[in-house]
């Protein structure tokens, strides 16, 4: 077993891996950017050393820089994690050139599969089931659009260097195909810098459903049975979980061979994770799964393996490449229970799923659940990378048990700042047709409406105003120089109260951005206050902040904050017209000019973050006015771009 490890990766990933290493009495070193200084993953090593500033092409992905720090430090070997470097198989040879062991499999088996089209091409070669379509050389878009048409819609198209559901569009209609092309190519350049494509049939009904997989240098392979993956949103996984319902025995038999003939048709080593995408129309079946690309890494989501397994695979990982043989034969494999993980981000379900920035004001999980994370409160979920917060995962005797568990944890979690999908998945792990087996990679899309949460949570936003009437009174009492226990009048008030009857007050104030009233009454009992008719709620837990109050009520946050008539828009989904950036990106391009005249719905520009694109688009129709930023510029939250002035015609 080696003597140190050096982690090229950042977040939960760094942590989770630092964690195994540890316990196997490896000496751990951390790496950092800028932005990364005072993370967790730092201060959970050994010992750490900064690689540069806070973009990841800076400092992460600096193949010489990290090097240069295994050498310095005396690490034995590089773990590279999920992501980044991980699939880099110059950064494998790299670190085979420095006599310094890559935790992964060997160059040559990363460059087989690292693009989808070869990929794809070998696997058929090695006799596993592939999908139908396009993976030839030629990228001509007529050429393209005449193999989509041969093929059928609706279609796939996707980056041969894909990852992370990036530079994929799906496409319906032969009139889409070339915008859908050049939207797919634009996303493949800026994430992969290659802007190759594959075409493939769109499989009806798809589930998501891979095989994990080990090997050693050796000659074995084994795999550690299935995990679906089908519960998605903008084709990247929310909700995994071990076994697949609706897996049988024969089946899993079946695909799990098939994986170990794709692990060793490559020269496969250590852990890896072979993608297969079933037609889930009519239940998984023999004749009905298709090898979509391997995975040359540890997963996000291998938790819930280890779950099921009890096994630990970071210390495989480094027990294979220390050169150990595996440590368990085929029917050896145990597989015990049900595990589900649901992946906790920073992002705004009902807003497309923007990733969210800024400072966690609270972070806390409860027990009973296992819970991989890299940041705590106070940590800042910063534009620069992946705005994971945490993988909460759930163990139980049964299926329904596990998402029981996690739906409960979720509810109970307090994650307050940044926007969360919290209830999102809470909602998910509930939702009675995903818990009735019935479900594909689009269920997300099609029952937003019904998981999203609706309208805004008034119980939990008459909490906050209370909340923001407390604050205020302990203020006014302070100005008065009264002591804090003397009971104070409401009506000592001066700020933005007005008298409606006898005994109420209306009280104006912002729930996530829209103006709404508290009524807020005061009778022998204290006040109460309620909004739109509904009392406070009785089950909010209420995180402060400089201007605002961070209700957290069974999973899902209401920000409320005291109406300032003065400040006008308070958010750029306002009224007004005006567009603003709704998080730090670039603006990849203008699709409109000053002066023009748009449609309510049209799109307006595209801005990039976290390598994934955003449209903007009219709130109203109008004319473009006041345009403030060029294609290239890289914008701040909330940035104004331009306003789409009303026509009074
Ligand atoms: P990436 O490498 O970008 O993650 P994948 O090829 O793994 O891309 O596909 C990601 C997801 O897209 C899959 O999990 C599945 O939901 C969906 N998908 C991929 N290929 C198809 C297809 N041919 N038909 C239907 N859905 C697909």
């Amino acid at each position: 077993m080696f003597a140190s490890v050096l982690i090229a990766n950042r977040g939960e990933i760094a942590c989770r891996i630092a964690r195994s290493a540890a316990r196997l009495g490896l000496r751990t070193i951390a790496v950092y950017s800028q932005a990364d200084a005072g993370a967790l993953h730092v201060r959970q090593c050994d010992e750490a050393h900064p690689i540069g500033p806070a973009p990841a092409a800076e400092s992460y992905l600096v193949i010489d820089r990290l090097i240069e720090v295994a050498r310095k430090s005396g690490a034995q070997c590089i773990h590279p994690g999920y992501g980044l470097l991980s699939e880099n198989a110059e950064f494998a040879e790299a670190c085979a050139a420095a006599g310094i062991v890559f935790i992964g499999p060997p160059p040559s088996a990363i460059r087989a599969m690292g693009l989808k089209d070869r990929a794809k091409a070998l696997m058929e070669k090695a006799g596993v089931p592939v999908v139908p379509g396009y993976h030839g050389e030629r990228q001509e878009p007529a050429f393209l659009k005449q193999k989509a048409y041969e093929i059928g819609y609706p279609l796939l198209i996707k980056a041969v260097a894909g990852g992370g559901g990036k530079g994929m569009r799906r496409v319906d209609k032969h009139a889409e195909f070339e915008a859908a092309l050049e939207a797919a190519q634009r996303e493949a350049v800026s994430s992969f810098g290659d802007a190759r494509v594959l075409i493939e049939k769109y499989i009806s009904a798809p589930r998501h459903i891979e095989l994990q997989i080990f090997a050693d240098g050796h000659g074995n392979a084994i795999h550690l049975n299935e995990r679906d993956c089908s519960l998605q949103r903008r084709h990247q996984k929310v909700i995994e979980e071990a076994p697949a319902p609706g897996m049988s025995a024969e089946l899993r038999a079946a695909m799990g061979e098939a994986a170990v003939k794709a692990a060793l048709a490559v020269g496969y080593a250590g852990a890896g994770t072979v993608e297969f995408i079933a037609d889930g129309s009519k239940g998984l079946r023999p004749d009905g799964y298709w090898f979509m690309e391997m995975n040359t890494r540890l997963q996000v989501e291998h938790p819930v393996t280890e779950a099921i397994t009890g096994l630990d695979l970071v210390e495989w990982q480094f027990r294979v490449a220390a050169g150990e043989r595996l440590p368990l034969t085929q029917d050896r494999v145990p597989l015990r229970g049900h595990a589900v993980e649901a992946r906790i981000y920073a992002e705004d379900p009902a807003r497309g799923f923007l990733p969210s920035t800024g400072t966690l004001l609270a972070l806390q999980f409860p027990g009973g659940v296992r819970v991989d994370t890299g940041v705590e409160q106070g940590s800042a979920i910063t534009p620069y990378y992946d705005p994971m917060i945490a993988k909460m995962i759930a163990h139980a005797p049964t299926r329904e048990a596990a998402l029981d568990g996690l739906a409960s944890a979720l509810e109970r979690t307090i994650a307050a700042g940044p926007h969360t999908n919290l209830a999102l998945l809470a909602a998910l792990c509930r939702a009675e047709e995903f818990r009735a087996g019935q479900f594909d990679t689009s269920f997300i899309e099609r029952n937003m409406a019904t998981l999203g949460g609706g309208s805004a949570d008034y119980a939990a936003a008459a909490f906050g105003a209370a909340e923001l009437l407390a604050r205020d009174m302990v203020r006014i009492k302070r100005s008065l120089g009264r002591a804090a226990d003397v009971p104070a009048s409401p009506w000592d008030a001066t700020d933005g109260f007005q008298l409606s009857s006898a005994r109420a007050l209306r009280l104006p104030i912002l729930v996530d951005g829209a103006p709404l009233q508290a009524e807020v009454k005061y009778g022998p009992g204290g006040a109460a206050v309620a909004v739109d008719g509904v009392a406070a709620a009785l089950d909010a837990t209420a995180i402060p902040a400089a201007d605002a109050i961070h209700v957290l009520r069974q999973g899902r946050q209401t920000v409320v904050r005291r109406a300032d008539p003065g400040s006008g828009d308070l958010d750029h989904a306002s009224g007004d017209g005006q567009i603003r950036a709704p998080m730090h990106g670039k603006v990849l391009v203008l699709l409109v000019a000053d002066g023009e005249r748009v449609k309510k719905g049209q799109r307006l520009a595209i801005i990039e973050a976290m390598k994934m694109e955003h449209a903007l688009t009219a709130p109203r129709d109008g004319r473009v006015a006041g345009i403030a930023v060029a294609a290239g510029m890289q914008v701040a939250e909330s940035a104004k771009l331009m306003t789409i002035e009303a026509i009074d015609e």
